[in-house]
Parts: C-alpha cells; structure tokens; sequence
C-alpha cells in the first residue's frame, strides 16, 4: 500500500448519515466537482426495497442521498448503461462487483478509479428479518423502511419504526458469518479488485458514539492524491500495515480464505476440514434458532462469544 489513515467528511451531519465517516461520498462528490472524473457510479437511496439501487452521475452528487452500506443483495452494476465511451469513471464497490466491472467496461471508459468497500461477507434477506425479529416486529421479513448504518458511528440499525445499536445487531450475524450469500465462501480477497483505495469501518482505532471516521488505504499513487486533495475530505495518514492487520482481523481472514478449498470440497488438512464442517453445522444451527425465536437479550450476548470453529484453521506461525 502507498499510505493508510483515518478520512472523514468536513460535514457532520453527513458523517453522521454515513456508514462510518463519509469518505466514499466525499471522494465520488470531489471527483465530479474537481473534474477528474466524467461520471460516478454509487448505491442512491431509493424509497422502495431494496431501498438502495445503483446509478451512474455525470454533474453533481448530492452527498446525502448516497447510500450507506446495504447488507442485502442489491443487482450489481444495474444502471451502468451508457453509449459511446467515457473519459474517466470512478466506481464504488466490493471486490466482486469491481471485478465485473472492469471486466464490463474494458474498452468503454478510459481511467477507471476503484474506490473499494471492504467486504468480508455480503447477506441475504436473512440477516434483515433477524434485525427485525430482535427489534419485536410483527412481520420481520416484510419490513416497508430498512436503514443499516447512520446516526454515527458504529451506528444503529433501523428496521420500520425501532431502532438498535450497530454493534448489538451485527455481532452474532457477522461474527458468526450467518445468512452470507454463497459467493461469499468462495471470496479470497475483500479488500477490493485492483483497487485505488479501500475503504473501511474503523473498528478498534475510533472511539464509538462519535460522529465517525472511516479507515482508508491508498494502493496506487491516484488514490493517494484523492485521499489529500478531496474537498470536504478530512485525511491523516497515520496508520501502519499492522494497524490495519488488527483492524480487519487479518488472521480470521486468512483462516477464512483456507476455507474455500473446502467448500470448492478438495482435499484441505484435517484441521481444515473440522473447521469447515464445524462452520456448517453452526450456520445451520444457529440460523433455524434464530430465525424461530426471539430470544432474551443477554443470550444474544452469550451466542455471540460462544467459541468460533474457525479459530480451529492454523495461519503461518501456528501448528497444522
Ligand atoms: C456488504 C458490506 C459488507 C461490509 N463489511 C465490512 C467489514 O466486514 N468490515 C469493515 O471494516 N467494513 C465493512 N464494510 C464497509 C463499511 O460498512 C463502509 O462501507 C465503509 O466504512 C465506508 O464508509 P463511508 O462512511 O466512507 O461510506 P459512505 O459515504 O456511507 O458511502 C457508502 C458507499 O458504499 C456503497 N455501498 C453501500 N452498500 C453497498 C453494497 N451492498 N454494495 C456495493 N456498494 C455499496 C455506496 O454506493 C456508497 O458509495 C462493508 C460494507 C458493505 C456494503
């Protein structure tokens, strides 16, 4: 990487509507407004389900109406439509939709800046009815308004009406990897498709119940000079390699990545295979439960810090 820190947007009402610190709109909105880019692609809020959909702006970005971070499935790259070819695009994404974007657009658009979205795991509607059926709803899987993020960092999950905390919501789901959609088991690399900048929650490096910042890492030399010279974007490179390691929990995903063999189902050390097979019988466990009960909170709490089977799957340094 060039140079990692913490970003954040000059407006607090906008980093407080964001996902972590409004980085990713700061950087689309400056693209267009400094003229490095002819056209952007982002997630806008829709009023309807998915309530989020994807559209390509030439012209102005209204900040606030970009979409924070969307844990349902969303049709990848919908609306990416153009004639003739365009100058330079920046594009917002995980890993896999930066993939078929470049695929898509080779030959179309001249520069293409890859802003990544660091994505260990995308959900299905799963994880929106769990969210649901904690907050007490009477039909949790048919919700008319659904916001993931905002109100700060790490902010609150709103499901119609009720409200809970970030970190209350998504620690058994995301923790424990539940309702993830099946190319999920098969990702090798969340930080992004030779991407120019990746961008994260800034878990362990901001204090929570702030406005909110978001970890940013610059790969190549553009998306350095974005992360300094954006308008209305607050950048201090400060953080090392391993900073960033303990941030995103780089052992777990190198554990994780050993698991693709696995579900590929080719030959993996026993270890391995434990692993995996002990994953599967907690996904599917916990998920029938989950999605049959609602339970008291303090057992959400104690789900929540039951052993992980992948800490079984050895890393460089430890004993196969
Ligand atoms: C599915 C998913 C999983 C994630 N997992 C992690 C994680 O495990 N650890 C971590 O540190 N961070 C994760 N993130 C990233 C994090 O939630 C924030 O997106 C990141 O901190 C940038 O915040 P921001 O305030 O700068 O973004 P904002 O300024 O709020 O902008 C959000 C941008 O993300 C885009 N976006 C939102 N939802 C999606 C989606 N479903 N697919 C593609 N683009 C989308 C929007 O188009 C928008 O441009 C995940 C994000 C997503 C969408």
């Amino acid at each position: 990487m060039k140079e990692a820190g913490l970003a954040w947007h000059a407006d607090t009402r906008i980093r407080q509507a964001a996902s972590s610190g409004g980085a990713a709109r700061a950087l689309l909105a400056g693209c267009l407004s400094e003229g490095q880019c002819e056209a952007v692609y982002t997630l806008m809020r829709q009023k309807e389900s998915p309530w989020a959909a994807g559209a390509l702006i030439r012209g102005h970005l209204d900040a606030g109406q970009v979409a924070s971070s969307m844990y349902l499935p969303i049709t990848a790259l919908e609306h990416l439509r153009f004639t003739g070819t365009i100058k330079s695009m920046a594009i917002v994404g995980t890993t896999c939709q930066l993939l078929a974007a470049t695929k898509l657009l080779k030959g179309r658009v001249e520069t293409l800046l890859r802003i990544a979205i660091l994505c260990k795991q995308q959900k299905h509607l799963g994880f929106t009815r769990f969210a649901g059926k904690r907050l007490g709803l009477a039909e949790p899987g048919k919700p008319d308004r659904v916001d993931y993020r905002g109100h700060g960092w790490p902010g609150r999950v709103t499901v119609d009406n009720r409200s809970l905390e970030w970190e209350q919501a998504a620690a058994i789901p995301f923790g424990k990897r539940l309702w993830r959609v099946p190319g999920c088991l098969f990702c090798p690399n969340p930080l992004g498709y030779k991407a120019d900048i990746t961008l994260a929650d800034p878990w362990g490096l901001e204090p929570c119940d702030t406005a909110g910042k978001t970890m940013a890492i610059a790969w190549t030399a553009t998306g350095s000079t974005l992360l300094h010279a954006t308008p209305h974007l607050h950048f201090e490179p400060r953080l090392a390699p391993a900073d960033i390691k303990r941030s995103i929990d780089w052992r777990n995903l190198q554990r994780k990545a050993r698991l693709i063999r696995f579900y590929q189902g080719r030959n993996v050390p026993g270890r391995v295979a434990l692993g995996g097979h002990l994953e599967r019988i907690q996904t599917t466990v916990l998920e029938r439960c989950l999605n049959k009960w609602r339970l008291p909170g303090v057992l959400y709490k104690v789900i929540a810090h039951l052993p992980d089977p992948l800490h079984l799957i050895p890393v460089s340094g430890e004993r196969e």
